[in-house]
């Protein structure tokens, strides 16, 4: 449903001459793949952060609940909040996403040879006792298993760098669906019902227009109203009802 919706939207702004270069995603290709086939467009993929971290970070509790290693989920916020970190400090740098990368698990298990200053406290103060200020007991991870498997969850992130250091957000995407289900939330039925094309126009010119348009629908049914004509003052009743 998500691809079929894509394909049209990309289609109108085609028709209207709006130059569309970069698709940003979840990391689901089928979008981009049925543009590319049934349009014949080739975009640019970015994927959204959120998505890449959450990604990530659904690995670390699948390996805490398969019980191959012990991970505590101290371990795995800390994990979260480093490769967040990583995110957002290298964007648009390959290098040193790969540099940030390299280093993040074994800087964890005390190994700093991968390490930089930029992002190793170690390094920066190489004669003062370093502590992990936010792993278990402030010392450094110890279990080798748990390095291993840690290694091959981030090995194709770390081959990934160059997608990962030029992020996209779907920020305002989500935001656009969250304010679409507070109009007509999803565990009411409004499929069957006319208000929900209010429902949703109703939200598209909010985030378009801001609060404003609520006065502009008010003055175009007043307008109607005097022109006899209820035509188009009628979804004024179909706003009114959702406020
Ligand atoms: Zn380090």
């Amino acid at each position: 449903m998500e691809a079929t919706a894509g394909i049209q939207a990309i289609k109108e702004m085609i028709s209207e001459d709006t130059p569309v270069e970069v698709v940003e995603g979840d990391g689901d290709n089928t979008v981009i793949s049925r543009i590319q086939n049934e349009l014949g467009v080739k975009l640019k993929k970015k994927l959204d952060r959120n998505h890449c971290v959450k990604n990530i970070v659904k690995h670390l509790y699948e390996l805490r609940n398969s019980k191959d290693a012990k991970i505590s989920n101290q371990v795995i916020q800390h994990l979260s909040k480093c490769v967040k970190y990583i995110f957002a400090k290298n964007h648009g740098n390959v290098v040193g996403m790969k540099e940030n990368l390299q280093a993040l698990v074994p800087h964890q298990f005390g190994d700093h040879a991968n390490c930089f200053p930029r992002f190793c406290g170690y390094k920066r103060t190489p004669n003062q006792t370093y502590a992990h200020r936010s792993l278990p007991y402030k010392a450094a991870l110890k279990d080798p298993n748990l390095k291993e498997k840690l290694e091959q969850i981030f090995e194709p992130v770390i081959a990934n760098a160059a997608l990962y250091s030029d992020l996209g957000s779907s920020q305002a995407c989500e935001h656009a669906n969250r304010a679409v289900s507070l109009r007509a939330p999803k565990h009411l039925h409004y499929g069957d019902s006319e208000s929900l094309d209010f429902r949703v126009k109703a939200t598209a010119a909010c985030i378009n227009e801001g609060r404003k348009y609520l006065p502009e629908v008010d003055e175009l049914f007043f307008l109607c109203w005097f022109c006899s004509s209820f035509v188009v003052g009628y979804p004024y009743f179909g706003i009114l009802k959702i406020i």
